[in-house]
């Protein structure tokens, strides 16, 4: 069986490479078509041998890598439920070893199932689960020679447009002409959407630190950034704004109210994740589109919020809600209550990559977001490997190639690995 299968792809591999170039390029084509077969995949006698894990960025940013007796490697990512998670993702790995990885809902159900009295509605659990998910994703797609959009059904696009989150938040207390100039900068390189955050824990004008009723003056502060980035871009970019969940259910109807004029995509998280009947008054008291998402988790989370008709838009984190499958299915119910379907993404461009097949693979998608880092911060170039362009005039390609497509460079990685924490071991 191994051997027959492997004597068809190699004929396979050179008839194709024989039949597609001309004399003068054979070599390097067929080279290529040689490294793009999955040479030691038998998929019926796969199984999953051990599960590693890294961790980056104090712990916010988890990697897996889940490893098969057929040397083929599978690569996923959770972000910010992650920190401290070490003896979770061992302990979740034993559930899955000696399995077959191309059973992924199954695999993911038992572990998912297994958590039911260990939190696994959301937060930590669901975020590790979410990175092993998506290895099994990278793992099932190497073994067969497939990209994951194909194996979630096709996709229904080859480019999945971003907006640019500008990340001025880091920045001290950005004026108005810091946000026009950074939306000027991301339209500059190419995006035609751009975010920006409006709450500011230390803004001069607060209250106090823990009451989260925006001032008159912090109304006027929020209205004029917005304003200005408008002004800044025309009318022919998409601008949206984040209040991070922080402020009270008041507020947000006020800012969603001011804002009407600029005529936003979307205004995010106004008020904290946990209150349906919250969302579901501010959206219905504001023609500025509301959005919410990257805190709630699997299709059971999102289910009240589209029932309810609290939000309009649905922004799901694909690196903690649950994972790839989860957030096909969280965008095909969204799809039910005609709600566009805009995941938050705050992850390497592995993640970026491994949310990107989701997108491409469901009608109700709107926009993912992607990260200025991705410009500004050689980290993230060092810890993937990915042949080609990034990003690519406000879209990213869905890879061709079997898996996500991006890999984890473990030797890159290395110098901002966590300290304390066993990195890869
Ligand atoms: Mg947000």
């Amino acid at each position: 069986m191994k051997s027959s299968r492997r004597n068809f792809l190699h004929k396979a591999a050179i008839s194709t490479a024989m039949a597609a170039t001309p004399l003068a390029g054979f070599g390097a084509t067929f080279e290529k078509a040689i490294d793009r077969t999955p040479k030691s995949s038998s998929p019926s006698d796969l199984k999953i041998t051990d599960i590693k894990c890294g961790y980056i960025r104090n712990g916010g940013s988890l990697f897996v890598k889940i490893y098969t007796n057929q040397d083929i490697i599978g690569h996923g990512e959770g972000v910010d439920a992650v920190a401290g998670t070490y003896h979770l993702v061992k302990r979740m790995g034993n559930f899955i070893k000696g399995q077959s990885p191309l059973n992924v809902h199954r695999l993911f159900e038992t572990i998912r199932k297994a958590g039911f009295f260990q939190g696994a509605q959301s937060g930590m659990y669901l975020a590790v689960l979410t990175a092993i998910e998506t290895a099994l994703w990278d793992l099932a797609g190497k073994a067969l020679g497939l990209p994951v959009y194909q194996l979630l059904g096709g996709k229904f696009r080859d480019s999945v447009r971003v907006y640019m989150d500008t990340a001025l938040y880091q920045s001290r207390l950005p004026k108005p002409e810091d946000f026009a100039a950074a939306a000027k900068e991301a339209v500059d390189m190419g995006f035609t959407a751009v975010k920006f955050d409006l709450d500011q824990a230390n803004d001069p004008n607060k209250y106090d630190r823990f009451n989260w009723t925006a001032s008159p003056a912090e109304l006027q502060r929020m209205y004029d950034q917005m304003s200005a980035t408008r002004e800044a871009v025309g009318q022919k970019i998409d601008i949206c704004a984040d209040m991070h969940g922080r402020y009270d259910a008041i507020t947000g109807e006020r800012v969603a109210k001011m804002l009407e004029p600029l005529n936003l995509m979307w205004l995010e998280e106004p008020v904290p994740a946990e209150n349906t009947d919250a969302y579901k008054k501010i959206t219905a008291s504001t023609s500025t589109p509301i959005c919410a998402g990257e805190n709630h988790y699997l299709t059971y989370g999102f289910r009240p919020l589209l029932e309810a008709g609290a939000v309009d838009i649905i922004m799901p984190d694909l690196q903690k809600c649950g994972g790839l499958g989860e957030g096909q299915r969280i965008s095909n119910l969204a799809n039910t209550y005609y709600v566009p379907f805009a995941p938050h993404m705050v992850a390497s461009y592995l993640g970026a990559m491994a949310s990107a097949h989701v997108c491409a693979s469901v009608p109700n998608f709107m926009i993912m977001e992607w990260q200025i880092y991705f410009h500004k911060n050689k980290m993230f170039q060092e810890i993937v490997h990915f042949e080609g362009e990034a990003v690519e005039n406000g879209f990213i390609r869905v890879r061709d190639i079997p898996g996500i497509g991006v890999e984890i460079n473990e030797e890159g990685m290395k110098k901002y690995a966590q300290e304390g924490v066993p990195f890869f071991e």
